[in-house]
This record gives structure tokens, C-alpha cells and sequence, in this order.
């Protein structure tokens, strides 16, 4: 069986087997990763993998995981004006009334939709 050598940076050179690897390869900007767990120390390592690497790893058998970023983040977000000390100081004394609770639904009724 193929034995690959990585390295741990707790342990230094060690022996992986093809099965000890993963390879990630994220699907909207091609980034390539490999990771494993340390067979000496258990530590999870993780390490950036070039193209070349990612493909001489998928083709000596190790798993190839392909992932994308999630959704959210091409999701319009709202754009209002920036949170200012002020606000923040607003806010913090609302807080401390009994009412800021019902306070904070009305203003979030009230406010204008996006
Ligand atoms: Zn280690």
C-alpha cells in the first residue's frame, strides 16, 4: 500500500496511509486543503494543498471531498447606516429598563422594510 509522508507540527515527518488523508477542494475558488489526524500524537492537521499536490494525493487514492461556500454569503445583506457609539450607548440604556423587551419588538415593527 502507498505510504504517504507528512508533516506534524507537533511530531515532525510521519507515515500516512492513502486512507489516514482527506482532500478538500472548495467548488467557487478551486482553494485545496489535505488534512489528517497525527497516527502519533492525534493532533488534526490541516494544510494548504497547491493544484499539483491536491491532484497527486486524489491520484494515489486519497478521498477527494468536494465542498462550496454556503449560500448565505452571495445573499443581499441590509445596508443601513453603521452601528455608531451612540447607538450602542442608546441601546445599552435600553437595556436596562424592564420594558426593552416590548421596546425592541415595537421598534423592529416599526421600522421600514428592506
Ligand atoms: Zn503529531
Amino acid at each position: 500500500m502507498t505510504t504517504i509522508r507528512a508533516n506534524c507540527p507537533e511530531c515532525g515527518d510521519v507515515q500516512l496511509k492513502v486512507t489516514d488523508l482527506t482532500v478538500r477542494v472548495c467548488s467557487n475558488d478551486e482553494q485545496g486543503s489535505y488534512m489528517f489526524d497525527c497516527p502519533t500524537c492525534s493532533t488534526v492537521v490541516t494544510k494548504e494543498a497547491s493544484r499539483r499536490i491536491v491532484d497527486l494525493l486524489t491520484s494515489s487514492g486519497v478521498e477527494l471531498q468536494v465542498w462550496s461556500l454556503p449560500a448565505e454569503l452571495s445573499e443581499p445583506h441590509f445596508r443601513g447606516p453603521q452601528l455608531s457609539s451612540d447607538d450602542l450607548l442608546s441601546f445599552h440604556e435600553l437595556l436596562e429598563t424592564s420594558h426593552w423587551f416590548g421596546d425592541l419588538i415595537e421598534m423592529v415593527r416599526s421600522a421600514p422594510s428592506q
